[in-house]
């Protein structure tokens, strides 16, 4: 950056003096390398910060965080950098990326993993499998476990073993003053709480300890195409089939378009249709028992079900979601799966401008609903249901007409919803402050403000979803 603007010429000098402190790199807007570490996974959200460093360890990013409070910069942090909002970039701030932090670490006799703030899933995935074992996450393998975590975690083992941040026990946090914590139930309860759901407003995670659970090496995944002419028919079997579903079995049904590959029947492709997918993660005769009524509805388009690598099951779904698409998503918790939902469901898939596009409905409950509402800093656990609405779509010119699609059909779910929203989800907060006190609950949202007044009274992690300092 060379400008006669006093300031930033300051601002220059600063930053070469961070780089020579830092072990990783330094890179800013003139390096090679500058464009790729800056871009993000929706290619909806682009971003130029000034500097982009590449951190190492712990102390890189102290370093780094000293450096953006003494200037006064904008701060952001980047995990796996799949915020649907482009949390993880900022324009002319410092942007503290940990994705070279993502080792993962596996104590199997106490069934820990420590990861570093940087790993991705298919990272803590691949190590934990290796000895039988798994965290829960989400369903794509290339989210950063920093974002996913922080903001609740709903994957394939959600039933049975609860969120992912339920089954975060313990962290490593750098600050807003540079100072380093070492945050589990004895040491510091209270931020381990606000860990548990709170989002990135307390300091830089850069590591992340998780209780482990025996999980396959294989699980029966159940994958049923219909066509969606015949939705109504199969969401009614599907709410049947969830009413007394045993924990082990985390299902999605998604209202999408059969994919345009050779595993499909080719006079299909592209047609819409209603998929039901589910992780039973028990043995694989019991999970193919458990799942049968999903898949023996009568003529599907297609049905794949089978044993799978918890591992593949995890990665199943990350070929639909590229780099660098256009990406905007909402979500609201349902109180049931009522015979308006299914009937406003088929028609806002029908309505969805681009056939990348789809609506979810995600079965809750099970172990994650047991855990008490103050427990953690987790929004709405008691939900059966959740609706996302996710257009993915390439073309600019789209992208008035996708988001409207998005925002119209979270409108026409209002009046049927409990009107918070799942934040690992959301595109963008349009109502940020209101949006974060519905979704967290009045309790939790005040108790995060103490919170975030102990930790960062200046507020200087707050690009994420802030909790404004009480
Ligand atoms: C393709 C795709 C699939 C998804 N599937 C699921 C799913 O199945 N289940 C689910 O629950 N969610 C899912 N999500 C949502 C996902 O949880 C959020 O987008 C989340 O923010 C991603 O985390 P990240 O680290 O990759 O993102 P980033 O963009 O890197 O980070 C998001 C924010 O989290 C904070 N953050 C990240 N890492 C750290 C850290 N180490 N320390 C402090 N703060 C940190 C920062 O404030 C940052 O701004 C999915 C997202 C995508 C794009």
């Amino acid at each position: 950056m060379t400008t006669s603007t006093g300031g930033i010429v300051e601002l220059d000098a600063d930053l070469d003096r961070l780089a020579d402190d830092l072990t990783g790199e330094l890179l800013r807007p003139a390096d090679p390398g500058y464009d790729d570490a800056r871009a993000l996974w929706n290619g909806l959200t682009v971003r130029h910060p000034a500097a982009i460093a590449r951190c190492t360890d712990t102390d890189d990013v102290r370093a780094a965080v000293r450096f953006a409070a003494r200037n006064d910069l904008l701060l952001a942090v980047r995990g796996g950098g799949h915020n649907v909002a482009g949390t993880a970039g900022v324009d002319g701030g410092l942007v503290i990326d940990l994705s070279e932090m993502n080792h993962v670490e596996v104590d199997p006799a106490a069934r820990r993993a420590r990861a570093g703030g940087g790993a991705t899933f298919a990272d803590l995935d691949t190590a934990t499998q290796a000895h039988g074992l798994a965290a829960p996450g989400g369903v794509v393998s290339k989210t950063g476990i920093g974002g996913l975590t922080l903001s609740g975690g709903l994957g394939w083992l959600r039933r049975k073993h609860g969120l992912t941040c339920d089954n975060l026990v313990a962290a490593t946090l750098v600050a807003a003053d540079g100072t380093v914590h070492e945050v589990d139930e004895e040491t510091d309860p209270e931020l381990l709480w606000g860990l548990r759901g709170g989002g990135g407003n307390f300091g830089v995670v850069t590591e992340l300890t998780y209780q482990l659970h025996p999980v396959g090496p294989e699980v029966f995944v159940a994958f049923t195409l219909y066509p969606l002419d015949r939705a109504e028919q199969v969401l009614g079997a599907y709410r049947d089939w969830t009413d007394d579903l045993a924990d082990e079995v985390s299902s999605l049904a998604v209202c999408d378009s059969v994919p345009e590959e050779d595993d499909f029947p080719e006079h299909h492709r592209g047609e819409p249709c209603v998929i039901l997918v589910a992780c039973a993660a028990t043995d694989l005769d019991r999970g193919d028992t458990l799942t049968q009524p999903i898949r023996r509805l009568g003529d599907p388009i297609a049905d794949l079900s089978g044993p799978l690598p918890f591992v593949e099951l995890q990665q199943m779904f990350d070929a639909d979601y590229p780099d660098g698409r256009r990406y905007y998503w909402r979500s609201v918790h349902l109180p049931g799966l009522s015979d308006e939902v299914i009937a406003r469901t088929i028609e806002w898939t029908r309505r969805r401008p681009s056939s990348l596009s789809t609506v979810d409905l995600w079965h809750l409950g099970g172990a994650m609903s047991r855990v008490a509402p103050g427990a953690t800093a987790y929004g709405d656990r008691r939900a059966p249901l959740l609706l996302g609405v996710e257009a993915n779509w390439t073309d600019p010119r789209d992208d008035e007409a996708n988001v409207r699609w998005t925002r119209g059909c979270i409108e026409a779910f209002d009046e049927l919803s409990t009107g918070r929203e799942y934040l690992n989800f959301p595109g963008f907060l349009e109502d940020g402050d209101q949006t974060l006190r519905t979704a967290h609950g009045e309790a939790n949202y005040t108790r995060l403000r103490e919170l975030k007044r102990r930790l960062d009274p200046a507020n200087l992690f707050r690009l994420h979803q802030n909790i404004p300092p009480a």
